[in-house]
């Protein structure tokens, strides 16, 4: 099929400056807009002929290559038509300075039915509190909200009887009302939503005295959501289609779902990584012992061998955190530290005083008692 040319199309001469271009493309894209020509493939076609012939006269690069190669300038690399047009979403979100919001709406709320606006629910928000225990396996979660639900005595249809529906007389169903105000440019015509029916081109004779009308109501809803493993603090998930009804059966809103994290009784969390404090006693850092520690998944036994020096790191692989969406788990690491009594009485007092003196008992680090920073990069690395 020859296309044809780009002037011709917007009825506009070779010489057009930008605002004839622009003016010509508007009063073409109002003419065949979709929601004044509800169903109309030809109309539709028009529609998106205007919108390529302007994509690419209003681009001067654009426009310089097609002026001297004709569609064969713009054909390859000319962006978004060479694979046989733009659609419906493209030309709204490229032009919208053009339709000026008021037809955008129509599209960017939701689909587009019969021509009119489709109603859609608002988001719902809630934050779900989330023990270390269950962010490392995974859990599925029933949540109580109150929020707008479809309305049962009308079906959601905000009608009495479910029948009484008549095309709005404000707007003769087409859901915008158009405006024409005299400026220093001309005539500008401007459409906005219809404020009768709310663009949706229908009103109600009969309201249903339910929901007087709006098709939904508040009420309760319990969700029942899989929260995957990994997850961390801050994060969104998003259930589709479970936030607020939509009135009068249009598309029901999201639940979005703000992760909180309670803190642990003894582990840290750093990334997927968990810390722990591990203190132990004197005695058994100098003769050796075995202890438990906590994890997610109860409790494990660590030895400690004799002569463990304080500020020594265990680590305890694969003990720590799964990783969100990909596989591999952190580790657990264990900081031994080693208590130093505070009150001591008499007897134990004079102990200690014996081993004050002994050659064994005096620091002498060596090779394997390494430092702290060494140990940082050693485990962190
Ligand atoms: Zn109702
Ligand atoms: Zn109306």
């Amino acid at each position: 099929m020859a296309k044809r040319d780009y002037y011709e199309i917007l009825g506009v001469e070779r010489n057009a400056s930008d605002a004839e271009l622009k003016k010509a493309y508007r009063q073409m894209a109002l003419k065949y807009h979709p929601d004044k020509n509800p169903n109309n493939k030809e109309a539709e076609d028009k529609f998106k002929e205007a919108a390529e012939a302007y994509e690419v006269l209003s681009d001067s690069e654009k426009r310089g290559r097609y002026d001297q190669f004709g569609h064969d300038g713009v054909r390859n690399g000319g962006g978004g038509f060479s694979g046989g047009g733009m659609n419906m979403e493209d030309i709204f979100s490229h032009f919208g300075d053009i339709f000026g919001g008021a037809f955008g709406s129509g599209f960017g709320g939701g689909q587009q039915r019969g021509g009119r606006r489709v109603n859609r629910g608002t988001n719902l928000r809630v934050k779900v509190r989330l023990t270390l225990e269950e962010i490392n396996t995974g859990v599925e979660k029933k949540i109580k909200v109150n929020k707008y639900i479809s309305c049962n005595h009308c079906k959601g249809t905000g009608a009495e009887g479910g029948s009484a529906y008549s095309t709005c007389s404000t707007c003769r169903g087409t859901g915008q009302v158009t405006r024409v105000t005299n400026t220093f440019l001309g005539q500008m015509q401007t459409s906005s939503t219809c404020p009768s029916c709310s663009g949706e081109g229908q009103t109600i004779q009969h309201k249903c005295v339910h929901c007087a009308g709006n098709g939904v109501i508040k009420g309760e809803d319990v969700i029942s959501i899989d929260i995957p493993a990994g997850v961390s603090d801050g994060i969104q998930l998003s259930v589709n289609g479970k936030g607020n009804a939509a009135a009068r059966g249009g598309v029901p809103g999201d639940l979005i779902i703000q992760i909180e994290e309670a803190p642990h009784e003894f582990l840290h969390r750093e990334g997927n990584n968990l810390l722990y404090d591990l203190y132990i006693s004197f005695p058994d850092a100098a003769l050796g012992s075995s202890v438990d520690i906590p994890t997610l998944e109860g409790k494990a036994r660590i030895k400690i061998e004799a002569g463990t020096q304080g500020g020594r790191m265990l680590r305890l692989k694969g003990k720590g955190l799964p990783a969100l969406n990909s596989y591999g788990k952190g580790d657990l690491l264990v900081t031994i530290n080693v208590w130093t009594p505070r009150n001591l009485n008499r007897a134990e007092k004079e102990m200690l005083e014996k081993l004050q003196e002994a050659e064994n008992f005096k620091p002498q680090p060596g090779s394997r008692d390494k430092g702290f920073f060494d140990r940082m990069r050693e485990y962190f690395q």
